[in-house]
This record gives structure tokens, C-alpha cells and sequence, in this order.
């Protein structure tokens, strides 16, 4: 007897059906396609790749012909050919009477780029793209076909009592999934950092949810190099916990203080602390993947 195995992960060809700004830092991006109906997620923070075309080019460059060898033939195309692959998260997925997926969301940040002064050296292929998006677009996305699949990070014990969150613009669409998902009555501290207060977003959540915005314009130093949050983290009387859940994303550099800070000056057990870095400062993804 053989026994057939779904792959939890394949590609599906979309396109662009709308862009709506969220603010001065975001837009959302609405992508459909036949083959979305395969795609399946449990949401919360699930992360996919995304393969871009080059300026000028009418559709992103993967060499799927080569079927599993994809990722070795994609690597061998010369840089301004293959497809620009980045990561971002699922933000919703809207689906038919049968549960068939039809639409999905992702929220890309516009670093680097200014709708009056146009692209400044710190954007990337990812974020250009994004500015300039318009409807019948083509991209790739790799993404799941199973809905609880390893892509999904956000995972709090069964016997947590207080969940933490910290996550800065990048982050902010997966921390908006999450507490969309969290049950009535679960309790949450959340500290948000964006540039922009018009990037300020209405969160839905059922949990019991304390959320605290930081604006980055509004600060003195107004780089990154450490989180906002921090100070106030360090001076707040948290909720009495005895099992809490950490959930730290977004810049590398702050994920790491924020880290250091729940399980070093907290005392936090460090297995019940998810961090993730979304994006390190000076680096591109592709950077950071040859360092990883
Ligand atoms: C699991 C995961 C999920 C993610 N989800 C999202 C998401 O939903 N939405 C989203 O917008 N991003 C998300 N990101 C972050 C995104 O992948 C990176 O910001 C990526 O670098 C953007 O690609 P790019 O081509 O625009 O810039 P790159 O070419 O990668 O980088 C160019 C330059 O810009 C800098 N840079 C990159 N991102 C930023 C930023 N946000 N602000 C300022 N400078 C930056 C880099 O350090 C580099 O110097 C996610 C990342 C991961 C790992």
C-alpha cells in the first residue's frame, strides 16, 4: 500500500487584482489566481516568498520546468534575470462557499520610497515594486498547501497565561493576523513601532488586549537602532504571569535587544520565546540568506 503525502508547500502563478494604501508606510496588495484554490493556511503569522519581476520584465523568472531542481536553476540565472524572491506574511485570505481560496492580502512597507520625492537609495526591488503595483501584475508566490505547516511560527504552549507581542512596520501585518486570532479573554500586552502616525492602524482582536503604539517620527532619534518599546519595557509592571509567550519580530538588531531583555532581564524561559528577524538594517534579503 502506498500512502500519498501532500507536499506542504508548492508555487501558485498570481496577479495583482488591487493596491490600497494604509498609510504613508503600506499598501495592501490583493492578489487572485485558479491555482490559489490549492492554497491553504491557518493564518497567524504565515510567511511565504514571493518571486518579483525585474523592471521591464512582464513576469517574474523561476525555472519551474525544472520541478524540485528549481531552486538550483533559479540561483544559476545571472542576478538581473531570476526572479527577486523576498519574504512577506500572509495578512487574509478570503476563500468560496466551499473554502476554495480566491483572494489573498499581503501588506508590503514602502521603505525607501516617498510618494512626493520618489525612490531613494534605501528601497529594494520588493518595496519598488510594491510602489509602482498595478492591477494584472504578475508574480510567484511559494506558499502552503497544507494549513499548518511549518511557515507558521506563532505558537503559544496550550498552558499560556499572557501572551507578549512586539513587532515594528514589517511585522505589523502578521501581529494584526495573530490577534485576530487570539480567543475571547486571552490576555495580551502589545507594543507596536511604526514611522509614521498615519500608519497608526484599528486593530480587531476578541483578547483581552493591551496594545501601545510608538511612532518613530515623533521620537528624538528617530533611527532604529533600538527599539522604541524598550524603555518603556524595561520601567512596565507586566500583568502577573506564570507562563508566558513571547513574540518578538521585525528589524534584527531590535529583535535580538527585545529577546535579550523578556529572557535575560526577565526572566522568561527562553523555549517560550518566538523571535524573528524580518530584516536587518544595512542588508539586503539576499545578503542575509547567504549569511544564514
Ligand atoms: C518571515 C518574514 C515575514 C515578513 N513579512 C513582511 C510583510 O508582511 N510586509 C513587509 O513589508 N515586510 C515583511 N518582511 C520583511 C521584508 O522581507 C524585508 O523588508 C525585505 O528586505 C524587503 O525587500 P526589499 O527588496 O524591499 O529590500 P532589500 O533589497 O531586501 O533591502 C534593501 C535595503 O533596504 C533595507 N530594508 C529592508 N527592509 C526595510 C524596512 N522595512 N525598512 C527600512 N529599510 C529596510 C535593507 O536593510 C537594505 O539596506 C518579512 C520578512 C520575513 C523574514
Amino acid at each position: 500500500m502506498t500512502t500519498a503525502v501532500a507536499a506542504p508547500f508548492r508555487f501558485f502563478a498570481l496577479q495583482v487584482v488591487t493596491t490600497r494604501r494604509l498609510g504613508p508606510s503600506l499598501v495592501r496588495i490583493t492578489f487572485a489566481g485558479p491555482e490559489l484554490r490549492h492554497f491553504r493556511s491557518d493564518g497567524r503569522d504565515q510567511s511565504l516568498s514571493l518571486f518579483l519581476p525585474h523592471p521591464g520584465q512582464d513576469a517574474p523568472v523561476v525555472p519551474l520546468e525544472r520541478g524540485d531542481e528549481w531552486w538550483r536553476g533559479w540561483r544559476e540565472l545571472p542576478d538581473d534575470v531570476r526572479a527577486v524572491m523576498r519574504s512577506y506574511t500572509l495578512r487574509a485570505r478570503r476563500a468560496d462557499a466551499e473554502g476554495r481560496t480566491t483572494e489573498i492580502d499581503i501588506d508590503f512597507v514602502l521603505h525607501g520610497v516617498r510618494e512626493e520625492a520618489g525612490v531613494s537609495a534605501e528601497a529594494g526591488p520588493a518595496s519598488r515594486w510594491a510602489a509602482r503595483a498595478a492591477a494584472g501584475d504578475r508574480v510567484l508566490l511559494l506558499g502552503p498547501a497544507l494549513a499548518d505547516n511549518r511557515a507558521i511560527r506563532f505558537r503559544p504552549p496550550e498552558d499560556t497565561d499572557l501572551v507578549l507581542l512586539w513587532a515594528d512596520e514589517t511585522a505589523l501585518p502578521a501581529t494584526t493576523a495573530v490577534l485576530e486570532t487570539l480567543p475571547a479573554g486571552t490576555r495580551a500586552r502589545v507594543w507596536l513601532e511604526v514611522p509614521h502616525a498615519g500608519d497608526v492602524q484599528d486593530l480587531a482582536t476578541d483578547a483581552d488586549a493591551e496594545i501601545t503604539w510608538f511612532v518613530r517620527e515623533r521620537s528624538a532619534a528617530p533611527g532604529q537602532d533600538s527599539p522604541m518599546a524598550l524603555d518603556e519595557l524595561r520601567a512596565v509592571e507586566l500583568p502577573t504571569a506564570r507562563r508566558p509567550y513571547v513574540w518578538i519580530a521585525g528589524e534584527a538588531g531590535c529583535v535580538k535587544q527585545l529577546r535579550r531583555h523578556f529572557v535575560g532581564e526577565r526572566g522568561i524561559d527562553r523555549r517560550r520565546v518566538t523571535f524573528v528577524g524580518y530584516w536587518r538594517r544595512g542588508l539586503t534579503e539576499e545578503q542575509l540568506r547567504e549569511e544564514a
